[in-house]
């Protein structure tokens, strides 16, 4: 397989499910920092690291892209590793998650924002180091914005990448693909779905069938699963989205239905890419492994405590404490068992 964003949150578990839940031999692509003489590197450089050890340890081949996956030069390089060491790949998953792109073609930068459209949207948050939960307002995206932030997270570089594989004669007959989606509730709708990150959304989706339609020849398909909300680097930084995660973790845990990212992909993989009787897709034609999430008991309960929380009753009402612990394991931290205060050689 091939995971583009391989180094955490849903990529890695994607390569965690293949790899040892299928035995799959694997190339993952990513972006991170090493480690130099006075800094560690990022979580993810150490998590790719992890990775190939123990899948090497388990006899699988496993193999390191570190660079921009927007660029043209990482995507020739994993078409020329695909053919020297795999030969081809049956599983493409595409689970970037960035704040920024570089045209390959033009040359131009291009942001993301995560904004609503249309008016200002006010709501409440949570600081996610105090705990203190305040009202917070953000102006709508201007329509460049809108425009960029679909460049950045929309579904042109899926299919730059889809294209290119395909091109290199390093796909093989009956290819998946998959990228990753979100819809979530109506209280984060405007800063989500119906926002900036929104339409790139929408954009990712609607660039589904065209991948379909040139893997058809070789019998190949493409598949967007709308994911579940679930703490990430990326997911922690969107306004509102933490406040809900706290409360939905809190619901979910209570209801014994809570699932983290590798939950999540293995009943992916299990129930939807690879079983005999794959579960069936919404009226979007998409798999939705957010279907727990959005059970209308669910988010009944969730919006009572969105209507009740404050500051004062955090600890009591959401489970900010597991969200705040899973933030801070994302980047290495809060892990047991870890002094943290010994010395270290970066
Ligand atoms: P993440 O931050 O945990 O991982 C992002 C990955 O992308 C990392 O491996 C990073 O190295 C890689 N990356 C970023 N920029 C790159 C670049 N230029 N070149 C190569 N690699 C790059 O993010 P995540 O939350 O797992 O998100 C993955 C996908 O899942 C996104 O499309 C996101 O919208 C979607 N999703 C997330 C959630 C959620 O709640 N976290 C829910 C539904 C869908």
């Amino acid at each position: 397989m091939l995971v583009i964003g391989s180094s955490n949150g849903y990529g890695l578990a994607a390569r965690i499910t293949a790899a040892f839940g299928c035995g799959a031999h694997s190339i993952g692509v990513s972006y991170e920092r090493p480690g130099d003489e006075s800094r560690t590197g990022t979580a993810g450089w150490y998590n790719e690291r992890a990775f190939v050890g123990k899948a090497q340890d388990a006899g699988l081949a496993a193999y390191s892209i570190n660079g921009d996956a927007f660029s043209n030069e990482i995507k020739e390089r994993v078409c020329t590793l695909i053919r020297e060491k795999l030969e081809t790949v049956d599983l493409v998953v595409y689970s970037i998650a960035s704040p920024r792109r570089l045209d390959p073609k033009t040359g131009e930068l291009y942001s993301s924002v995560i904004k609503p459209i249309g008016k200002r949207y006010s709501s409440k948050t949570v600081d996610f180091q105090s705990g203190i939960v305040s009202d917070i307002s953000i102006e709508p995206a201007t329509e460049e914005e809108i425009s960029h932030t679909v460049k950045v997270m929309g579904g042109e570089d899926w299919l730059l990448w889809i294209r290119t594989l395909l091109d290199a004669g390093v796909l093989e007959r009956g290819v998946k693909t998959v990228a990753f989606s979100y819809l979530g509730p109506a209280v984060t709708y405007p800063i989500y779905r119906d926002g900036s990150i929104g339409k790139a959304k929408e954009d990712l989706e609607q660039t589904a069938p065209r991948i379909n339609a040139l893997l058809e020849r070789i019998g190949g398909v493409s598949l967007i699963s709308v994911n579940k909300a679930l703490v990430t680097r990326a997911s922690a930084v969107i306004p509102v989205v933490p406040l809900y995660l706290s409360l939905l973790y809190r619901v979910m845990k209570n209801k014994g239905i809570h699932e983290g990212c590798i939950h999540q992909m293995l009943r992916l993989f299990q129930d939807h890419l690879y079983s005999a009787k794959p579960g069936l897709p919404d009226e979007a034609g998409r798999i939705r492994l957010d279907d727990l999430e959005m059970r209308p008991d669910v988010q009944h309960d969730v919006t009572l405590l969105w209507n009740r929380i404050e500051t004062e009753n955090l600890g009591s009402l959401s489970d900010f404490e597991g969200f705040q612990r899973e933030f801070l394991q994302h980047h290495g931290f809060a892990m047991p068992g870890i002094n943290y205060e010994a010395d270290v050689e970066p």
